[in-house]
């Protein structure tokens, strides 16, 4: 199968991601961790990406799409993949679903994960992560509602999306995650693979 799995800064994507992986035993595709391989590595990727995200912005959109059309045409991407953080705007999303019709495949649903916004801060100041300190948190949280959420009516437009409540401890979060997926899983005329 392949999915999606969108929420904002501190939603608990992570965690619901490496559960999520584990149990469609799919590669987990994440933008932001590739990226953060870049910079560490010194590639020319990285050297673009550096300063977006270190500002809390977005990359531009040219840098990510080749990177994850490289990863997606890779052999063990057949299958299926989880992609986390990717797509993050409207033309990602779109190239993306041109990319997969090129290959006869298609996105198979996406999961939302839906936090609201004083519990993502509340979340925020309890992590230490470099791109996490509260001005630059502010940026990625409004880059998120001014970029990523018209993602969530493209998709819904599409038949495919399921909002999950994004409250709660991380089994029962992920209880509703695998519930969404099962029934993407059911729909009727969902991309041959699994
Ligand atoms: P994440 O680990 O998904 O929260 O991503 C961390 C940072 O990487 C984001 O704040 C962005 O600066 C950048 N990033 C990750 N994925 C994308 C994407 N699909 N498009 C643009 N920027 C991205």
């Amino acid at each position: 199968m392949r999915i999606i799995l969108i929420g904002p800064p501190g939603a608990g994507k992570g965690t619901q991601c490496q559960r999520l992986v584990e149990y469609l035993d799919v590669p987990h595709l994440s933008t932001g961790e590739m990226l953060r391989a870049a910079i560490r590595a010194g590639t020319p990727e990285g050297v673009a990406a550096k300063d977006f995200m270190e500002h809390g912005h977005l990359v531009p959109d040219t840098v990510v799409l080749a990177m994850v059309t490289k990863r997606l045409e890779s052999p063990d991407c057949r299958i299926g993949c989880l992609l986390d953080g990717f797509p993050r705007t409207l033309p990602q999303a779109e190239m993306l679903d041109e990319l997969l019709e090129r290959r006869a495949m298609t996105v198979d649903g996406v999961v939302e994960l839906a936090v609201p916004r004083e519990e993502l801060i509340r979340r925020m100041l309890a992590r230490k992560r470099a791109d996490d300190n509260p001005e630059v948190f502010s940026k990625r949280i409004a880059s998120f509602e001014n970029q990523t959420a018209p993602l969530l009516d493209y998709y819904s437009r599409q038949g495919k999306l399921a909002t999950v409540d994004g409250l709660g401890d991380a089994d029962e979060i992920f209880g509703r995650v695998r519930t969404a997926v099962e029934k993407f899983a059911k729909r009727p005329g969902r991309g041959g693979s699994r």
